[in-house]
């Protein structure tokens, strides 16, 4: 019996047979790819002809192709649909796959026949766009510890799996904590909240068998408290509950785990010859260098810190006027923000829904792309996973440039989020091969034959993701591994983020956001409230990412702290903290830096790419214009259509002319004001 993941594909596009394929072929398929993939390594590693690099860098290009083809179509499913059986094999294929990984990368030979043709780089006549590969594929197993031998790479073996082990605890250790601190709510402490809150803290109050409402430390449940409840000492309880989290002391106390993780990270970095792990991880960032981090934050710092407190004098005298005595505090910032946001830009949610239809916000998405970059969308019937997916076939001047595939609704077998996949990557090596590109979403089904409706973050998250959709779709490059959104981590929300402001332009909302019953286009006094609802008290929000992102750097950019808790006090201290607000994120909770490597030395990446997104659109506005031919064409030609094939710097500035200012970044958070 054949294999329908391994046959050929006859399919629209030659998208997967999803109605033949089951999950019992999922296991053999794997099996067998990998078996093919080894036998490609082990083809390259041992030809008998010189390395070049067609026989090397070429072949490692091509020697993962069934895999990924294989690969491509589970974890989609994995992801937008799973079920008890595609669990089990995500736990199965998990090991297998990154034994697999440290096979390739640590294979002497393989490494040998890379680093020949590094060497014989100038001789080779390589495109440019080979030579970046060429260099990209090298660093890959430079960094992984291949140039190594004897002791230093056994030191790097076991200080890598030392760091996995602390990552597992450090999070463990967190939702341990998470789940061990509530407090109960008597009649007496609901005073504020709204119906919303009090349903959630019942039902939450439920789940642990407390006997009445709770608060628990889940963001859900602990930010609309401490927006909303009127007692001070219930809030100011439940803020230092949620700050202490990870340093409570006992068997699940992170701090240590901190301070270990700092020193091995130190050590790898040395051990594969970096000053710092900052200069470790930052080498293959558009951002370089720990410098230009430090440089673009402190930018973005001091006029945050002057809206925040300019914020923080106006709260303290609600908080005055109370009846209270004293400085604002932590716990009463949200309070107070709320009572103030209601003056401001009251918004009812309600009112607003039925403008934001989920069907008509999909035709803004697709027109933008129309006027840009001149997209076709027509709607086909294919092979899809779920009755829900909706395709696409996307086209220019007649010629198929990708198929789109919508996944918009929240079920049961979806995890939750928003994300853009690839379930095939576009590349010229093995042919002309065209994307097939997934945007999945969470949005509320509606009952049937009602309209969706969307919230105005959920229409953001729609553009947002269709952004990387585009990424994906008018990438034009040779090379798979460099292809759409392979890119530097700070660089790959650009498209994404970019494309956000276009649901704001006014003819788009007006064209586009109508009532659901009556047609009508959305009135301007309701646009107006919910474009300042949405960029409301960004001093606060900015200050508190901030501070977490210079003391994630701080961390990482000299000799290791060994009390990172103490390191913690004195960049605050340096940097001026104000007093009523805190990191986002404090040290020991703070996952995206301690939980794994992902966005240890990399939180400041959001920041990075919002300052480049406000920067980027800025050029359209300068056109005079949103959707100026010219600045698209060029936006195309560099940023989305490059992918990794050049270094993110020089892409933005042959966009731009220069590299990104935080100036469009101040004003779209209204911080150029303050300062
Ligand atoms: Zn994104």
């Amino acid at each position: 019996m054949t294999n329908p993941l391994l046959d050929d594909w006859t399919t629209p596009f030659g998208l997967p047979p999803f109605d033949v394929i089951s999950d019992d072929d999922f296991a053999p398929a794997v099996d067998a790819a990998l078996a093919e993939s080894r036998a490609n390594i082990a083809a390259i590693a041992e030809n008998p002809d010189a390395p070049d690099f067609a026989n090397t860098i070429e072949a490692l290009e091509r020697a993962d192709d069934t895999l990924g083809r294989v690969l491509g179509v589970f974890y989609n499913l994995a992801g937008a649909d799973s079920n008890p059986a595609r669990e089990a094999l995500q736990r199965t294929f998990a090991p297998l796959l990154s034994a697999y990984g440290s096979e390739v990368s640590e294979n002497k030979a393989l490494f040998a026949r890379v680093e020949a043709v590094w060497e014989n780089r100038d001789t080779l006549d390589l495109t440019d766009e080979q030579q970046r590969v060429l260099m990209l594929t090298r660093r890959g197993f430079v960094r992984s510890g291949a140039n190594l031998a004897g002791k230093a790479a056994e030191d790097l073996r076991a200080v890598k799996s030392r760091l996995s082990v602390l990552g597992t605890e450090f999070t463990q250790n967190l939702l341990a904590d998470e789940r061990e601190w509530f407090m109960v709510l008597g009649a007496d402490d609901l005073a504020g909240l709204p119906d919303f809150v009090v349903a959630t803290a019942k039902a939450a109050g439920a789940e642990k068998d407390a006997g009445g409402p709770i608060v628990t430390l889940s963001r859900s449940l602990i930010v609309p408290f401490l927006q909303f409840s009127e007692r001070r000492d219930l809030r100011q309880k439940a803020y230092e509950a949620w700050g202490a989290r990870g340093a409570n002391g006992g068997e699940t106390d992170n701090r240590g785990i901190a301070a270990e993780t700092l020193k091995l990270r130190q050590d790898r970095a040395r051990l594969l010859g970096y000053d710092s792990f900052a200069d470790f991880k930052l080498e293959t960032e558009m951002a370089g260098t720990p410098k230009a981090v430090r440089d673009l934050l402190m930018q973005v710092w001091e006029p945050a810190k002057a809206a925040a407190e300019a914020d923080a004098a106006i709260l303290e005298k609600m908080l005055h006027a109370d009846g209270f005595d004293g400085q604002l505090e932590p716990w009463d910032w949200r309070f107070y923000a709320e009572k103030r946001r209601k003056e401001l830009h009251d918004l009812d949610e309600a009112e607003l829904k039925p403008y934001l239809q989920l069907d008509r916000m999909i035709e803004a998405a697709f027109a933008c792309a129309n006027r840009l970059f001149g997209l076709e969308f027509a709607p086909f019937a294919g092979p899809a996973y779920h009755p829900d997916v909706r395709m696409w076939d996307v086209s220019r001047d007649g010629e198929h440039v990708a198929v789109f595939i919508g996944d918009y609704f929240a079920r049961g077998s979806k995890r939750s989020g928003a994300w853009c996949s690839a379930m095939r990557s576009q590349q010229r090596l093995s042919g002309d091969i065209r994307p097939h590109v997934v945007n999945v979403c969470n949005f509320a089904k509606p009952e049937a034959g009602k309209p969706a409706l969307l919230s105005y973050d959920d229409a953001r998250t729609l553009f947002h993701e269709f952004g990387h959709a585009l990424h994906q779709m008018l990438s034009d490059v040779t090379y798979e591994s460099i292809s759409g959104t392979s890119v530097a981590r700070d660089f790959v929300e650009l498209p994404s983020q970019l494309y956000e402001h276009w649901l704001d332009v006014p003819e788009v909302l007006s064209e586009f956001a109508t009532h659901a019953e009556t047609g009508a286009p959305m009135p301007e006094d309701l646009l107006n409230r919910m474009l300042g609802a949405a960029t409301y008290d960004m001093g606060f929000q900015t200050v508190e990412y901030v501070a977490s992102a210079l003391v994630d750097l701080g961390f990482h950019d000299g000799p290791a702290a060994a009390d990172p808790m103490q390191r913690q006090a004195e960049i605050l201290e340096e940097i001026g903290m104000p007093h009523a607000i805190r990191m986002r994120h404090a040290t020991p909770h703070f996952a995206h830096v301690f939980a794994g490597d992902g966005y240890s030395s990399g939180y400041y990446s959001y920041m990075w790419s919002e300052v480049m997104d406000a920067d980027a659109f800025a050029a359209f506005e300068e056109a005079g214009n949103p959707f100026d031919p010219e600045t698209a064409k060029l936006l195309e030609d560099t940023v989305l259509s490059s992918g990794g094939s050049v270094d993110a710097a020089e892409l933005y500035k042959a966009f731009r002319g220069r590299l990104p200012g935080v100036e469009a970044l101040l004003k779209g958070r209204g911080l150029d004001k303050a300062a």
